[in-house]
């Protein structure tokens, strides 16, 4: 019962990042809205207002969106949030079209159940709203992508959350594991290694040879770094440069690797880094998500060959 409470039947999105905006134009009921604020007070069209609520806008600035449900405009001082308040089975349906796009069924269907499951598990983390539309959160644009393939898969998994021993697990995907899938402690530093992440092989993507997944990055170093895979496999999860030693987000945020999955040359320059993957790892692989879907997999088996020992659950109407 306390499972229900958590998961809310209508969302509310911060949108802008959850930030606060000095000005905002929006359309509605065929009319305009300028937006700005003062002294706590929303300045609509050039008259002082509480508040502002919109049904089913498109916002011009400060990004443009077509939103459904209703956008809030909350002031504070001189500038105001915007918040989209959307019926939970319609937030999971764009959520999936924005973080996937253009999908197999089942594939989009496992990510509807981590969208919902991230609400349960994350979705007082903003405090006055859910969750915010960028990566911070999951990614949200509105009806920018949604298609019927969207809708259909929140509406096939309408309510399911993914849970071990009862709890919603902790959400973590990836766009392309590059054929090695690991636990977070190899992601990041201290990071806990709950029972159903692992460490190893996805042999669908290990076998992917699409080109957009492979990479090649050049770093002007004047030293030859070494590296550490992790045992059986091909992930790098720390690098000694000089006297540093640098951890995997470290590694991938210091030269901009689209992942751990690499080899690497040193030239009299530099470092040649060629590579495949986009991604942490840890969690469901996006990639490896779509090829099991296209070899006959169902959401429920996607979702438990990355999260082992999990349970689907049915926890909202
Ligand atoms: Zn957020
Ligand atoms: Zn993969």
């Amino acid at each position: 019962m306390l499972l229900l409470a958590l998961l809310p039947d209508s969302v509310l999105v911060g949108i802008y990042g959850g930030a606060l905006v000095k000005r905002a134009v929006a359309l509605a009921g065929g009319k305009k809205y300028k937006i700005t604020a003062k002294g706590g007070r929303l300045i609509v069209n050039g008259v002082k207002r509480r508040k502002l609520t919109l049904k089913s806008a498109r916002l011009l600035e400060p990004v443009k969106g077509d939103y459904p449900g209703l956008l809030i405009f909350l002031p504070k001082g001189n500038a105001f949030r915007i918040i989209n308040k959307l019926p939970r089975e319609e937030y999971v349906a764009h959520v999936i079209a924005s973080e996937m796009g253009d999908a197999p069924l089942e594939a989009l269907k496992a990510q509807a159940v981590l969208a919902r499951t991230f609400l349960m598990r994350w979705g007082k983390r903003h405090g006055i709203f859910h969750a915010c539309d960028r990566d911070h959160c999951q990614r949200y644009e509105g009806r920018k992508r949604t298609k019927a393939i969207h809708r259909r898969a929140a509406r096939e998994t309408k309510g399911l959350v993914l849970t071990y021993q009862g709890k919603p697990v902790e959400v973590l995907y990836h766009a392309s594991c590059g054929g090695w899938v690991c636990e977070p402690r190899y992601v990041w530093k201290g990071g806990k290694s709950l029972p159903y992440f692992w460490t190893g092989e996805d042999e669908d993507c290990f076998e992917d040879d699409n080109a957009h997944y492979t990479w090649k990055v050049f770093a002007p170093l004047k030293t030859c770094p070494r590296v550490k895979r992790i045992p059986g496999s091909l992930r790098v999860y720390a690098m000694f440069l000089g006297g540093d030693t640098l951890y995997a987000y470290e590694i991938r945020r210091r030269f901009g690797l689209p992942s751990t999955v690499f080899a690497y040359w040193c030239t009299q320059t530099g470092v040649i880094f060629i590579g495949t993957g986009r991604g942490h790892g840890v969690g469901l692989c996006q990639r490896g998500a779509i090829l099991k879907a296209k070899k006959g997999w169902d959401y429920r088996k996607i979702l438990k060959f990355y999260y082992r020992g999990t349970t689907v659950r049915k926890v909202g109407r």
